[in-house]
């Protein structure tokens, strides 16, 4: 039996995403926090483990309304904020337009429900090229427009007139706008959760992975109660279990914590970002991000040099032509990242 045959011609022809587990020694190419909340894990001894779910997930869900000042009925939650935009583009279709190089599951998901992608190349300072954003909208009507702010992986915060720009627009065409804002705590601005109140089209994604909690898989979106009603329609009932419940809402007490870690980690950008414009043969981009996007020479070559000295980045040659993009780490993490890949382009020229 041909199973190839079997398939949906849109799944047929995508990849499944690389998620491999790379043997490392210092592990800089998934965004992570260095920082974790084993201490919240005691939270965990309450749960009942044959009894479901909270299927409305409603401690964790106070605890987020009243840290967001957003009400309850404004949030969805999500395994990961990767399902809930799964569970956009299943609500609302497509065509789903974004910007490019960005997040890749935009485009994953889009393929894997067979919906119509338009990708827009970014300008070459990675912003917005609102022209041509503007006339995609127009020419498409998206039904969808994510906007990943700060970008991954440019590490870039988008110019919010620009963003405001499209928003104004779409209000027009009926289109959603989703402001994907996984990196947003460690950004210099606020981003565009008070835009919520004027923009009834607007739609926020947030998650706890960046910040201490990517074991946990906990995202959620904040928009108008009538687009969490519509999204929430499709979201499997018990799709955030109890041990990610029990932990996040602990994890989410210690916010002293989470605070001190989220500006160790921005601080630590800059010490890194410094140094690696300091070094022959690296430059960095502008980053909002707990990441780094670098140019380097042979991208490909340095990538493994690196690993073969057990440090892990992600390579983005293929992507973002010449890149390689390295998360903050703890000081001792990227001392050791800076040493390594001194050595390596030592050995370049
Ligand atoms: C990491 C990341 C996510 C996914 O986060 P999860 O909550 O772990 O699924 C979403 N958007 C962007 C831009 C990311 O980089």
């Amino acid at each position: 039996m041909d199973i190839k045959s079997l398939v949906k011609p849109n799944v047929r022809s995508l990849n499944a995403y690389e998620a491999k587990e790379i043997p490392c020694k210092v592990k800089l190419d998934a965004n992570e926090s260095p920082y974790g909340f084993r201490n919240a894990i005691k939270a965990a001894d309450k749960i009942l483990t044959n009894r479901y779910p909270d299927p409305e997930a409603k401690a964790l869900r106070g605890l987020i309304a009243k840290k967001f000042k957003v009400k309850p009925e404004n949030l969805l939650f999500g395994n990961g904020s990767d399902e809930l935009i799964y569970y956009l583009i299943t609500t609302f279709g497509g065509p789903v337009l974004y910007p490019t190089p960005t997040f890749s599951m935009y485009g994953i998901i889009s393929q894997a429900l067979g919906e119509r992608k338009v990708e827009i190349p970014l300008d070459r300072e990675f912003d917005l090229d609102i022209e041509k954003m503007l006339g995609a909208i127009k020419k498409f009507k998206p039904r969808l427009i994510f906007i990943s702010s700060p970008n991954n992986p440019t590490g870039n915060c988008f110019s919010s007139e620009k963003i405001l720009k499209i928003l104004s627009l779409v209000t027009r065409h009926s289109s959603l706008v989703v402001v994907d804002e996984a990196y947003q705590p460690f950004a210099s601005e606020e981003g565009f959760l008070p835009m919520l109140k004027d923009y009834k089209n607007l739609i926020i994604l947030r998650t706890l992975s960046k910040i201490g909690l990517a074991g946990l898989r906990v995202g959620f979106m904040i928009a108008d109660e009538e687009i969490i009603n519509e999204a929430n329609k499709v979201r499997l009932p018990f799709n955030i279990n109890s041990l990610s419940q029990a932990v996040a809402a602990e994890a989410l007490k210690h916010r002293k914590a989470m605070d001190s870690y989220i500006k160790a980690v921005a601080s630590e950008r800059e010490r890194l970002f410094d140094e690696l414009s300091k070094i022959n043969g690296t430059t960095p981009y502008p980053t909002e991000a707990n990441f780094i996007l670098f140019k380097t020479e042979n991208p490909d070559r340095i990538y493994s040099r690196l690993l073969k000295k057990g440090v892990l980045v992600r390579n983005l040659n293929s992507l973002v032509k010449g890149c390689l993009r390295v998360t903050v780490g703890t000081p001792e993490e990227n001392r050791e990242f800076l040493n390594a890949i001194r050595k390596c382009l030592k050995k370049e020229n």
